[in-house]
Order: C-alpha cells, then structure tokens, then sequence
C-alpha cells in the first residue's frame, strides 16, 4: 500500500521535498469500519493550508503523517453495515491506494447517477461551495453582473453556470486562452478575460462589465480583486470563497485594498466555508445532478495518472495546469 506523507512543510511554494512516497501494509479495517480501494483522490487547494503549522478550520497535517483526501474508491472489506463489498463510497480517506474509515464517515457514491470520478468535483465539495457561496452568500438576482475569479476551475466553473441559469450576466477571469475560450464557447459565460495578458486588468474588467459588478464570487484574491472592487456596483455582494494567490505567500500584502468603493458602493463582502452548510449538503447534491443531467452544467476535468504523481497534480493547482476539477486517477 502506497502512501504519501508530508515529508516537511513548505516555505512559499511547496516542492517534490515537502512529499515522500511510503510503502506499508494494507490497514485491516476495524470495527464499524471499511477499506476502501482508492480509484481516484482529490487534490485541493486548501491541503496547502493544511501543509502550515498555523490555526485554520481545520487542523494543520503533522509532518510524518499520511496526507488526507477527498476519495473515490471501493469497499473491499467492511465491518459496517451500510457498507459491502464492491459498493463505491465517498469520504476523506488518504493519499494512498488503500486506507480505512469509519463507515459512519462514508457516503455511498451512485455509479449510475454519473461517472465516479464527479463526486469528487461537480457532484462533491466544489460543486457544493459553488452553490451555496453563489446562491446563499451572494445572492444573485436575474439581470445581475457577476464576476468570477479563478472562473475555468473546478468552483468557479460551476459558479459561473448557475449564475447564467439564474438569469445573470457572467464574466469569468482565468489564466490562459484555452480556458477563456472554455468559458465562452463551452459554457455559456457572456465574457472572459485573461489575467495573465491582459494589459490593464482594471481597464478589461471595466470593459467586460460595462454596467458594473452586482456579485464577485472571489476564489484568487490579490490583483484580481483589487480590479473587480474598483467595478462594483452599489450594493454589490462579494462572497470571498479562496484566496488562491495569496496561499503561497511568506509575506501577505497590505491590505485589503480598495475598501473605500465598499463604502461608496454600499457593498457587503462576506467570506464561508462550504462545511457549515452540511445540512443541506443532499439539496446542492440532487440540484447539481440535476442540472449536469439536463445539460445546464457542463464539467471538465483534468485527470492526472498514478497515485505516484499526486504531488505533481497538486502542485500543478498554482500554476494553473488544470481546467475543471484536477482529480488524480489511482485505480480503474
Ligand atoms: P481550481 O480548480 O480553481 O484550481 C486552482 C486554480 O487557481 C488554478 O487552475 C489557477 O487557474 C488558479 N490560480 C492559481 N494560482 C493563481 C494566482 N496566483 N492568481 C490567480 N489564479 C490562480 O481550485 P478549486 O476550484 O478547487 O478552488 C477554487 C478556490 O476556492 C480556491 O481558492 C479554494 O481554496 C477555494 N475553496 C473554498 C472553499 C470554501 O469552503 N470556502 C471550498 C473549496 C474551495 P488560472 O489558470 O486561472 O490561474
């Protein structure tokens, strides 16, 4: 059984020396518990956080520890009843091919209602944050300009297309022409502007919104945010769901910024975390599912082979390697 400790904790951008591949013995499952046989894990943003020593939501990972994840992955053996063999389950489970959990901490995964792999992504957490950061925390109205940070990614990809369900006009920021493209062509968002070329991020916000910003939904922070609060609108909602560009940084920057239009403008910013809303966890769920089974949605995902190139594929969250929802494949 393959597994991927945190070898060390990063300073800056993490490195291949903050990870080291172990080789142990298959866990046995103890009571009310199950073994899952991984077939695909989860690589996140947030496990940066969890790489630093310092108070979050959520305990930082000790140095030596078998790294968490979000899995995809079968029931081999099981001590719980809910739970046999062959079934396809859901939790957080680890970097690893195998590992085990309580049962009562699985969800059952339904492999007719979609691939697998989607409840990792559309059908999982981040379509989830998607959902409630933009329905509950931003509360869009049709007719409303909503803007979307880190738009060709795994959140606000599905962000943007709930938003234009919802009668909005949706403008997408990402990091390549691939992506913008994506958005525009694919997915139905009215513009798209990449950050990277963009001459004067300011200037194309403004120009992509030529009648100002009712909703930013921010997953990336810094610049970008700068730009979209100097377009907000009165009133104006911004959920700040992530803050991407600032997760590798030894030094945070002044601010925030720009609070001044917060004043002018009236405008609320308020930031969550998609947890507190568990109890509705199976409203988003069925919505979702829903929504990609009529074709409202559409999802992509960036697909990385081999539990042994896990770190590649999280690494690869910070220079923007993926479209979609990056998954690492471990087992057909
Ligand atoms: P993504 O699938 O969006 O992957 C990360 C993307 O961020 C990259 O593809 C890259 O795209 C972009 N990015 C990376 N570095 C930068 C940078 N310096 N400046 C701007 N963009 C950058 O990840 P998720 O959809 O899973 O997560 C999106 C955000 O939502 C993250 O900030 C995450 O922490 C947050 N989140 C918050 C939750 C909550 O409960 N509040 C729950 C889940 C996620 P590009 O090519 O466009 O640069």
């Amino acid at each position: 059984n393959r597994e991927w400790i945190l070898a060390s904790r990063p300073t800056g951008e993490p490195t291949m020396e903050n990870f080291e591949l172990v080789e142990n013995e298959v866990p046995e499952p103890g009571p009310g518990e199950v073994l899952v046989e991984t077939r695909y894990l989860s690589v996140d943003p947030y496990m940066r956080g969890r790489m630093r020593d310092a108070e979050s939501y959520a305990e930082p990972w000790a140095v030596g520890d078998v790294m968490k994840a979000a899995v995809v992955g079968d029931v081999v053996e099981s001590n719980h009843g809910d739970f046999a063999a062959g079934d396809v389950v859901t939790g957080e489970l680890r970097w690893a091919d195998y590992a085990t959990a309580d049962g009562d901490a699985l969800q059952p995964v339904d492999p007719d209602l979609a691939p697998v792999s989607t409840a990792l992504g559309v059908l999982g957490m981040p379509g989830r944050t998607a959902y409630f950061g933009l329905l509950d925390v931003a509360e869009p109205k049709p007719g409303d300009t909503v803007l979307v940070s880190g738009a060709a990614g795994a959140v606000g990809s599905v962000v943007g297309q709930i938003a234009k369900r919802n009668g909005c006009r949706v403008v997408g920021i990402a990091g390549a022409d691939e992506k913008t493209d994506w958005l525009t062509d694919d997915l139905g968002f009215d513009a798209a502007i990449n950050y990277k070329t963009a001459d004067d991020l300011h200037q194309a916000v403004a120009e992509a919104c030529p009648e100002g910003i009712d909703v930013y939904y921010d997953n990336v922070g810094g610049e970008i945010t700068d730009a979209a609060f100097a377009n907000l609108n009165e009133f104006a909602r911004v959920a700040v769901c992530g803050q991407i560009s600032l997760y590798n940084a030894t030094e945070q920057p002044t601010g925030p910024r720009k609070l001044t239009t917060l004043v002018q403008k009236k405008a609320r910013v308020e930031g969550f975390i998609v947890s507190d809303y568990a109890v509705r966890f199976r409203e988003a769920t069925e919505r979702l599912a829903q929504w990609v089974a009529q074709g409202d949605i559409q999802y992509e995902e960036t697909v990385t082979e081999g539990l042994e190139n896990a770190p590649d594929a999280f690494l690869g969250l910070f220079e923007g390697v993926n479209i979609g929802k990056q998954l690492v494949k471990v087992e057909d």
